[in-house]
């Protein structure tokens, strides 16, 4: 069959990696997880002190840029893609909510955008690739042949990211988690580079009462009708 490119894209927190993940493996393409790449650029600026008083240090984070190696490897024990920066395997400490408080102000960056976009499009290049994120669809990869556009409603994205921070044994407060979710969206929507929304292309699927086999086999079925086109 074709190998076609897949971009799934939508707001935080909506299952887009679950559902992105279980359909790569299953027919065999590369994942990528755009999200994690911002978050690791988060989180390298967060450890070399980048963050004062909650302002980011612009003209020094513009200046390392070349400085942060991020890249994906497989976990032999889960087959899943762990995150990794510069030589670190970093897929948990990108998860945190600290990294979710300052992700989407990192991200907004055009010199951040620039050169994250220039690595998804290289790693897409061979297509046989599933990338999920907020601008994949628009700017990463324009012309891919299947787009999805991933919502749901903030309380059950919220809910969701609660059940599975408190899985991973991490104290959290759903108030605090509904607000980051709700603040991310208007960053992601708001900023001026590649703000977050539906490419002209895209299907939207609402999967506020889905359960992820049911999404599962609604994506299976685009697939199909893409590669068939
Ligand atoms: O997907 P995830 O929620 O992990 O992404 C973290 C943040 O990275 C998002 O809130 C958004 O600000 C940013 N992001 C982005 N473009 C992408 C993927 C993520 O701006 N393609």
């Amino acid at each position: 069959m074709k190998k076609i490119t897949i971009a799934i894209d939508g707001y935080s927190s909506c299952g887009k990696s679950t559902m992105a993940k279980d359909m790569a493996r299953e027919i065999g393409y590369t994942y990528i997880d755009s999200g994690a790449m911002y978050r690791a650029v988060t989180l390298y600026a967060l450890k070399n002190g980048l963050f004062r008083d909650g302002k980011i240090d612009v003209p020094e984070l513009e200046s390392r840029m070349d400085d942060v190696r991020i890249a994906f490897k497989t976990d032999p024990a889960t087959g899943r893609p762990d995150t990794w920066l510069n030589g670190q395997n970093v897929e948990r400490d990108i998860r945190t909510m600290e990294v979710s408080g300052h992700v989407s102000h990192i991200a907004a960056l055009p010199f951040v955008r620039e050169a994250m976009v220039r690595q998804q499009q290289a790693m897409g290049r061979e297509k046989g690739i599933v990338m999920d994120g907020r601008d994949i669809g628009t700017t990463v990869f324009p012309d891919a042949e299947l787009k999805v556009f991933v919502t749901a409603s903030p309380e059950i994205r919220a809910q969701r990211r609660y059940d599975e921070l408190k899985a991973k044994g991490e104290q959290v407060d759903y108030a605090d988690i509904l607000c980051n979710v709700e603040q991310r969206d208007y960053i992601d929507r708001n900023r001026e580079v590649s703000p977050l929304r539906k490419a002209a292309d895209a299907i939207e699927l609402d999967n506020s009462h889905m359960t992820i086999a049911q999404q599962k086999e609604w994506l299976m079925e685009q697939y199909h009708k893409a590669c068939a086109e």
